[in-house]
């Protein structure tokens, strides 16, 4: 596991449409051709989007540490006053502040959002704004709080390159036979900001050795392994995958961020499956403490089965910290919490009477 998880890491930064992202494709399929039988890569056109070089600062030249939301419009160079703009809502998860940079004919040049619960992070930005679209960090509220009563500019630049002919990729592989099946899922893009060592080299990599320990083990259903693309780009790998996708699903295993501390985040639903969740978790050998969120938050690949009416449910060891920095970087101590999801993984197969040791 150790092994596949720092190969993925090393493929660098993997946003939709970058050739890293496409490598890694390439790599995670020959992995799961040793393990998996009716190995595919489900590939169809996407729009990508990237950022090429951003600026945000302050009328003196001092720099606010901030990053252009996912899809962000672009702008060579624009200044503007600090304008109050209302809230902002990211995945139906996060409601933050909103500045507004505003020119001397009152017209807005660019959108600044502040980061309630910690520090600048790239994230979706679901607006569809053409103009630019900045967010930082909880603490440089104060920063735009006083270029505001101060009547001080902001000026900045966002840069962007959009590929309207790039791909999305999808690996998938199955393991035993039956006319339903299970989806054990994971993400394996990440923002431009980060190698996503945790967010989610780490999940794809439990994916897999979840996929070698139970390779012998009997099945009473299939189970497709999918590594999805596009997650950080409003789901675009899981949505075409659960639209295009007409066979009938068991349920949705998907395991997003495994992170440093003891908190399993359950993010299950309807509650008639979280009840089956939480009698297996209740009996699980491994130590952690358990936090159920129902109906599942919308963040993640789940999501669009969820939409479809199927069972679903979300695991992650949460680490809101080091989530799209670059900071989240192979780190041998993370190790421990992925072999627990292994085997918690595999306490809901077998709890949910999917597989069978023999
Ligand atoms: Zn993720």
């Amino acid at each position: 596991m150790k092994d596949q998880w720092k190969d993925l890491i090393d493929y660098g930064v993997k946003p939709m449409g970058s050739r890293n992202l496409y490598k890694a494709g390439i790599y995670l399929k020959e992995i799961m051709e040793t393990i998996c039988h009716n190995v595919s890569i489900y590939e169809y056109p996407e729009e990508s989007w990237e950022p090429i070089s951003w600026e945000l600062s302050d009328e003196s030249g001092e720099k606010i540490q901030a990053y252009p939301f996912l899809e962000s419009g672009s702008c060579d160079i624009f200044e503007g006053y600090v304008r109050y703009a209302g809230y902002h809502r990211v995945w139906d998860m996060y409601v933050w502040k909103r500045y507004m940079l505003v020119g001397e004919e009152g017209e807005i040049k660019a959108y600044v959002t502040v980061r309630g619960n910690g520090n600048a992070i790239p994230q979706m930005l679901f607006a569809k704004g053409e103009l630019p679209h900045f967010l930082v960090g909880a603490e440089d509220e104060k920063t735009l709080e006083k270029a505001r009563e101060e009547g001080r500019k902001l000026k900045g630049s966002i840069r962007t390159k959009r590929d309207c002919c790039s791909m999305c990729r999808n690996v998938s592989g199955y393991l035993g036979k039956g006319d339903e099946k299970v989806v054990l899922c994971a993400h394996y893009d990440t923002v431009y900001s980060t190698c996503g060592a945790y967010d989610n080299a780490a999940g794809v990599a439990v994916i897999l050795e979840t996929a070698r320990r139970i390779k012998d083990y009997k099945f009473h259903s299939r189970v497709q392994f999918l590594l999805m693309d596009g997650e950080e780009f409003h789901l675009r790998g899981s949505r075409h995958q659960a639209a295009q996708d007409k066979e009938n699903i068991c349920f949705v295993l998907n395991v997003d961020g495994v992170g440093r501390e003891n908190v399993l985040e359950v993010w299950s639903g309807p509650e008639s499956f979280e009840r089956k969740l939480r009698a297996v978790l209740d009996r699980s050998h491994e130590n952690f403490q358990a936090e159920y969120i129902c109906p599942p938050p919308p963040g993640s690949d789940h999501a669009p089965y969820y939409d479809k009416g199927i069972d679903v449910c979300m695991l992650t060891f949460n680490d809101q910290e080091i989530l799209h920095t670059p900071e989240d970087v192979y780190e041998e101590s993370k190790l421990k919490n992925m072999e627990k999801m292994v085997k918690i993984v595999i306490e809901v197969l077998e709890g949910l009477h999917v597989i069978e040791k023999v």
